[in-house]
C-alpha cells in the first residue's frame, strides 16, 4: 500500500455554507396528491357517507408517495440527477459515498491519482468533523466534496422537514468549514426520502443526486459481482456509485471497493470516457 499523500490545509477563508436558494416548483405528483385531498373534502361536504371512499383516495395518494420516495431513481418527487446531463457529451462520473474513511479514502484517493480521475465524494458530517484532514485531501487532489447528510441515518426519509433541514444545513455547515467549498449536491442516506426534501434542497440551493448504476459493494461479497453491476452497458453520462465507507470486505479482509476501482479506471480509460465531477456539469459553471 501507498503512503497517503496529506496535503497542506487550506487557508481559511470564510465560505458561505450554501449556494443560492432554488425556486421550489412542485412535482406533478404533489399536485396530483392536493387534488386528491381536495377532492375527498369535497365528497366528504357533498356526500358524507361516501367517507369510505375519501379516505380510500387520500390513503393511496400517501403510499404512492411514499412508494416513490423509496425509489432512489424516481424523479416523481423533483428534479433527480440519475445521468449527467447531455452537454457533458462523453463524460462520466464516479460518486463515492459514505467517507471520509481513514483507511479506505487514502486508498481510493491514490488510484484516482494513478488513473488522473476526478470524482465527487458524497461526505457524511460526523465523519468530515472526525477526519478533516481526508476532506481536505479530496479537495486538494482535485474532486469534489459534496452532502451525504451529517448523521447518515437511515431514518432519514422519516421526519419532517425541519428534521431534514438540520441535518442537511449541519452537513452543509461542516463540509463547507473544511472543505473550503460549499457542497452542491446532496444525496439521501440510503437514496430514501420523502415529499418534503425537494422544497428543502431548493431552499439550500441543493441538487438532488442519485445514479445510473450502482454495484451494491457495501453488501457484495465480491468484486467480479460488482465490476459486472457498474461496468455492464457502461455509457457516456452514467454516474456510478460506489462506497469509501462501509466498504464490504473480501475473503482477505480487503476492502472490495480498492480491488474494484482498478477495473471500473482502466475499463473507462480503454472505451475513452473521461472523468467528470458533478458540480462541473452544473450549468453556472464557467
Ligand atoms: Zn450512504
Amino acid at each position: 500500500m501507498s503512503t497517503p499523500m496529506l496535503p497542506s490545509r487550506p487557508s481559511a477563508v470564510p465560505t458561505p455554507a450554501c449556494a443560492t436558494a432554488r425556486r421550489w416548483k412542485p412535482a406533478p405528483s404533489i399536485y396530483g396528491a392536493a387534488a386528491v385531498h381536495a377532492g375527498a373534502a369535497a365528497a366528504l361536504l357533498a356526500q358524507p357517507h361516501a367517507w369510505p371512499w375519501a379516505a380510500g383516495g387520500v390513503v393511496a395518494s400517501h403510499l404512492a408517495l411514499t412508494a416513490a420516495g423509496l425509489w432512489p431513481r424516481s424523479a416523481l418527487l423533483g428534479p433527480n440527477w440519475t445521468r449527467l446531463p447531455e452537454h457533458a457529451g462523453e463524460c462520466i462520473a464516479l460518486t463515492i459515498d459514505d467517507g471520509p474513511d481513514p483507511e479506505v479514502t487514502p486508498r481510493v484517493l491514490d488510484l484516482l491519482d494513478r488513473y488522473d480521475a476526478r470524482a465527487t465524494f458524497f461526505c457524511i458530517g460526523d465523519l468530515a468533523r472526525r477526519h478533516p484532514q481526508w476532506i481536505e485531501a479530496i479537495v486538494a487532489r482535485g474532486h469534489a466534496v459534496e452532502n451525504h447528510s451529517q448523521r447518515h441515518r437511515h431514518t432519514f426519509s422519516l421526519t419532517g422537514p425541519r428534521a431534514m433541514k438540520r441535518e442537511i444545513e449541519a452537513a452543509q455547515r461542516t463540509l463547507t468549514e473544511i472543505a473550503g467549498t460549499a457542497p452542491r449536491f446532496f444525496r439521501a442516506p440510503a437514496g430514501l426520502r420523502n415529499p418534503f426534501l425537494e422544497p428543502v434542497l431548493c431552499d439550500l440551493g441543493l441538487h438532488l443526486a442519485s445514479w445510473t448504476r450502482r454495484g451494491f459493494d457495501t453488501r457484495a461479497k465480491d468484486a467480479g459481482t460488482v465490476e459486472r453491476r457498474l461496468l455492464d452497458g457502461l455509457a457516456p453520462r452514467d454516474i456510478l456509485l460506489v462506497h469509501d465507507g462501509h466498504a464490504a470486505r473480501d475473503a482477505r479482509g480487503e476492502p472490495l471497493v480498492l480491488d474494484v476501482l482498478p477495473a471500473l479506471l482502466r475499463a473507462a480509460a480503454e472505451a475513452r470516457l473521461p472523468w467528470t465531477t458533478l458540480r462541473a456539469c452544473l450549468d453556472d459553471q464557467p
